[in-house]
């Protein structure tokens, strides 16, 4: 008995000891303690607009086997999280979740949610619809795409986010810094993705914390804070606690064994001390959460409630709930000098061998409808605002989402699976066949409007043809063989007058262009080549699932003349009069005896050996630009992972093993067809490199390039990625320009880093750059410029050459998750081949100091190409009874060269959203680079304008307020750095606005009567 006795006191003394242990109240205050290390918890999900599984997938729980993943267990068991304690905090990112979540809830629910988000429990960060990719969008996608969730966050909760949150992507973008960051007025950005070398050095240094200047032109006017973490987005080790993850809990109910709340708050203090070592202030930030975590999100509270408890109670370090907003404001509250960043953090390599450059060209195919469906968006937009919002009940708002989820950073990079990159396809076609729809009762409104002032009179039906690529276009095939005119209205959504040549596929000779005027025009036709026809066939049945039918014979190319943000018209029909188009003089390199042949008829001339098939020169006959050049094509063989590393090239990873020119097989013949308008120069490489197709339009100073390539053949085992070179002997000193999400272009030196001494493992892939306008080099005399119509990767491997990755096919997955390889496979019922991509790019040779012009103009047009509709009439009195040309500006104006609307939009609150851009940098042409001024009352024509409110980027606050509530930051070194010159207010009778080198100036504008346009 004394034995027992003696037993149950010391139970009872033990459970003294260790206080309660039925009911423990934590204490979960959120505290700084100055002179202490601060370790701020975030709560967070990773969670991916789309990756592994489809955004609807990930969202409802679906296809679990592939992952188990479900957003709305994240979403639910957070906010049921939070209502249990006001201290706990969470941060949210993505908004196309949030949405689809929001929707769905209660009004109680959703009343306290808001309580939350207004108490900074809950905040929104990033707020873009997904985190988008850095180096594969344009940026006016990313505009768009952070738009649309910023005006949600704004419309539903009233907030507007402050942070930036690009945790994921691979790699970071000069103008997500400057742009997507302080223009939005973000305090900071967060993200973990940097070069292993760099990260290594600026831990040593404690240099992850910068302040980060995008842009050369505004420097530190658009300057932001930014964090990089020191490992990646999770938890130190050891405290990650979803369910099924192996870090131990704290175990502090002295009933149980295994009693470790020492053991836990040690660790907690050694992690927080390592961290510190390598991060300025005594503040810093546990990423507490990674991707899809938080399904059940008590497991991560009750942790985290114990961690702050005992860790306080400790008081060697203090901890507690926070978020990227407070800990911002307690990094600019220290008032530390910060190191400055310039240019960006491409190309990321996460080891040695492991460049992520392979997917800067990844899935080409679906780069290229992305951009398509961009540049439609944006006139779809534009011709939306001339009908007036609303008032058929059609919109675009599904192509608006389709293309804002396009741009997460596992959609255009092209590194999801394959069945989720159909997913993104199939959205952005649903989205496209409701946006022409508005399209063409927008167009039919405008051309109608001559018949009657009311909208519900248009008749006219337009149709349009997203085929045309593949010379597929049933209007332009069908009126003119059942003897009626077709009628091509060409819109130009850019703001300035255009001239130049448009094609359309028809199945007869002997046809005849009139213009508006009822002119007669020159026109010309190309013959249809067996390998068009091919891929015209095999590509109709796939998207289709139909035959093309109709026989087409030509392509018809006519010269148009379009008004700036407006439309002409033209009229083709048969006439089998002479006087009609001109059917193309056509030259094989066959069997001829002349060694050398000549094309082009203009200023531009290029020279082709004809005994090899090559380009030889190219010669401006104005400029007096004449160089040699060479337009040639290998291949990369992809390394296979069979090393002790284990590392094959891949989706995300550019490792190739070796480079083998694509030379044919005996003589390539060249085939050259000549006319009025345009010269062709055609050749088929190899079985599976043809219509390599050389054109150079009459007017036009550059050559046009367009490629059809695949299906690569892998049958020998071994994954290809096909690139082509332009190689001129200009001595280039290993410097080449890339631009910025197709913005600033920035210098890039070969096997050099500004920021540290590269270690070079990769000569190749660690030298790629993403391109999304384009690329350049230069001499001191000449510069060699290369746009291009999507994203690619691209290199200056060699003085005076300039390579561009086109298409890749690869068999071994890359070992970073997505767990496939990159093996594209178009299909007509079951069977399947490789994919062929078809693209062009453009190349031309300017005297030194002349480049930008052009880079930046015709950038500009190849973004958004005209807009082609089509319809059909019967007698010759089209003209008579409709508006035969429009141009939404003054028809005294234009708007100058150097600047585009990057967005005119009505919102459906019915104001207009305006977005102006500075096409040009500081210093970059010497005619365009200066301060230029947009007229408001001439672009809105006969619109009054009642008030014009300036507004951050994406629109969710006026400037003035985001300038004021700007935190200021403090930059080592000298602070000396040229004048930045903004555009300067608007003033409200004038209606002016300013725009300086870069700047894009961001408008709400009231107006009268947007509804309805006058004639
Ligand atoms: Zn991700």
């Amino acid at each position: 008995m004394v034995e027992v006795k003696i037993l149950v006191t010391v139970i009872l003394g033990l459970m003294i000891l260790h206080g309660e242990s039925e009911y423990i109240e934590y204490n979960t205050s959120q505290r700084i303690v100055p002179g202490k290390i601060n370790v701020h918890l975030v709560p967070h999900s990773h969670d991916d607009v789309g990756w592994l599984k489809t955004v609807d997938q990930y969202y409802v729980g679906a296809n679990n086997s592939i992952r188990g993943a479900c957003v709305q267990n994240v979403l639910d068991s957070v906010i049921s999280a939070l209502l249990e304690d006001k201290n706990r905090k969470f941060v949210y990112v993505e908004v196309a979740f949030f949405q689809r979540w929001w929707r769905q809830q209660s009004e109680i629910l959703k009343i306290k949610v808001k309580q939350l988000v207004n108490s900074g429990q809950l905040e929104f960060i990033n707020g873009g619809m997904c985190m988008h990719d850095e180096a594969t969008p344009h940026y006016i996608d990313l505009i768009d795409q952070t738009t649309l969730g910023h005006q949600f966050i704004k419309k539903e909760f009233g907030q507007k986010p402050r942070v930036g949150w690009q945790i994921d992507p691979f790699g970071h973008s000069a103008v997500q810094a400057y742009l997507l960051g302080a223009e939005l007025g973000f305090d900071s950005l967060f993200f973990a993705r940097i070069d292993y070398q760099d990260r290594a050095k600026r831990k040593d240094e404690k240099t992850l914390e910068v302040v980060w200047q995008g842009s050369k032109s505004l420097g530190s006017s658009s300057q932001i804070f930014t964090g990089i973490f020191p490992i990646h987005y999770a938890p130190p080790d050891g405290f990650t606690f979803e369910i099924h993850d192996v870090s131990p809990p704290i175990q502090d109910d002295a009933l149980l064994f295994d009693y470790n709340v020492k053991e836990r708050v040690d660790d907690f203090v050694t992690a927080a001390v390592a961290q510190a070592n390598v991060t300025r202030t005594n503040h810093i930030m546990w990423l507490m959460g990674e991707d899809f975590r938080y399904q059940y999100a008590n497991s991560w509270f009750r942790q985290m409630d114990k961690f702050i408890h005992y860790v306080n109670m400790d008081g060697r370090v203090n901890a507690l709930y926070s978020t990227p907003s407070i800990y911002t404001d307690l990094k600019n509250a220290a008032g530390e000098l910060w190191p400055l960043k310039t240019g960006d953090f491409f190309p990321y390599a996460d080891r040695e061998n492991a460049y992520w450059t392979g997917y800067f060209t990844s899935r080409p195919a679906f780069k290229g409808y992305v951009r398509m469906m961009s540049s439609y968006y944006l006139a779809a937009r534009q011709l939306e605002f001339f009908k007036g919002r609303g008032s058929s009940g059609l919109n675009i708002d599904a192509l608006a989402d389709a293309l804002a989820i396009a741009q997460h950073h596992d959609a255009v990079s092209g590194t999801e699976r394959e069945h989720v990159a159909a997913d993104y396809a199939k959205r952005l076609s649903i989205g496209y066949a409701e946006a022409e729809k508005v399209v063409a009762s927008s167009l039919a409104l405008l051309v109608d409007s001559r018949l009657s002032s009311r909208h519900e009179d248009a008749v006219t039906k337009f149709q349009q043809c997203p085929l045309l690529n593949i010379s597929y276009c049933p209007p332009s095939e069908a009126a003119l063989s059942n003897g009626k005119s077709l009628v091509i209205v060409v819109y130009n959504p850019l703001g300035w007058k255009r001239e130049e040549a448009i094609r359309v596929p028809v199945s007869t000779e002997g046809v005849i262009v009139h213009d508006s005027d009822g002119k007669e025009i020159e026109s010309q036709l190309l013959p249809l080549s067996n390998a068009s026809l091919s891929i015209r066939n095999y590509h109709v049945k796939a998207y289709l699932g139909r035959s093309p039918g109709e026989t087409i014979k030509y392509w018809l190319a006519f010269s148009v003349s379009v008004p700036p943000l407006g439309f002409s018209t033209y009229i083709v029909s048969t006439d089998k009069r002479a006087g009609s188009s001109t059917i193309s003089e056509v030259y094989t390199s066959e069997g001829n005896k002349d060694l050398t042949a000549e094309v082009g008829q203009g200023n531009l001339k290029l020279l082709y050996t004809t005994n090899e098939g090559k380009l030889a020169r190219y010669v401006n006959s104005r400029s007096l630009v004449e160089t040699s050049a060479q337009l040639t094509y290998s291949y990369y063989s992809g390394y296979n992972g069979t090393d002790r590393e284990n590392q094959a090239s891949g989706a995300y990873i550019f490792r190739p093993n070796g480079t083998f020119p694509i030379e044919s097989e005996g003589q390539v013949s060249l085939t050259i067809m000549r006319g009025p308008l345009v010269d062709e120069v055609h050749q088929q490489l190899n079985p599976w490199i043809y219509q390599v197709i050389t054109r150079i339009y009459k007017g036009k100073e550059h050559a046009e390039v367009e490629f059809n390539i695949g299906p690569i053949p892998v049958d020998d085992g071994v994954g290809k990625e096909i690139i082509t070179k332009i190689t001129t002997d200009m001595v280039t000193n290993k410097t080449f320009y890339t631009d910025s999400n197709g913005r600033d272009f920035i210098e890039r030196v070969r096997d050099y880093r500004e920021d540290w001494d590269l270690q070079v493992h990769q000569p190749v892939s660690g030298n790629y750059y993403p391109i999304n306008l384009g690329v350049y080099i230069k001499d001191e005399s000449t510069e060699l410029s290369v746009l291009v119509d999507r994203a690619v990767g691209g290199s200056s491997l060699v003085d005076g050459q300039i390579e561009l990755m086109l298409h890749r096919r690869l068999l071994h997955d890359d070992s970073r998750g997505v767990g496939e390889a990159l093996n594209e496979e178009v299909c007509v019922l079951d069977k399947c081949r490789g994919l062929t991509v078809q693209g062009k790019f453009y190349i031309r040779i300017d005297p030194l100091g002349d480049g930008a012009k052009w880079r930046r103009k015709f950038g500009q047009e190849i973004y958004s190409p005209l807009l082609l509709a089509f319809t059909e009439q019967d007698g010759n009195n089209w003209t008579n009874s409709h508006v035969p040309t429009f141009s939404g500006v003054d028809p005294s104006y234009s708007l100058p060269n150097s600047i585009a609307v990057i967005t005119l939009q009505e919102l459906a609150s019915g104001r207009i959203l305006l977005r102006l851009a500075h096409l040009y940098e500081t210093g970059e042409d010497k005619d365009y680079s200066q301060m230029t001024s947009v007229e408001l009352k001439k672009l809105f024509r006969t619109k009054k304008i009642h008030k014009v409110t300036e507004t951050n980027l994406s629109a969710n606050q006026e400037r003035a307020e985001m300038e004021t509530k700007r935190l200021v930051w403090k930059v080592e070194g000298s602070s000396e750095e040229p004048k930045v010159v903004r555009g300067g207010p608007v003033d409200p009778k004038k209606l002016v606005v300013e725009l300086a080198p870069m700047e894009i100036r961001t408008f709400l504008i009231d107006i009268d009567y947007p509804k309805m346009y006058d004639f």
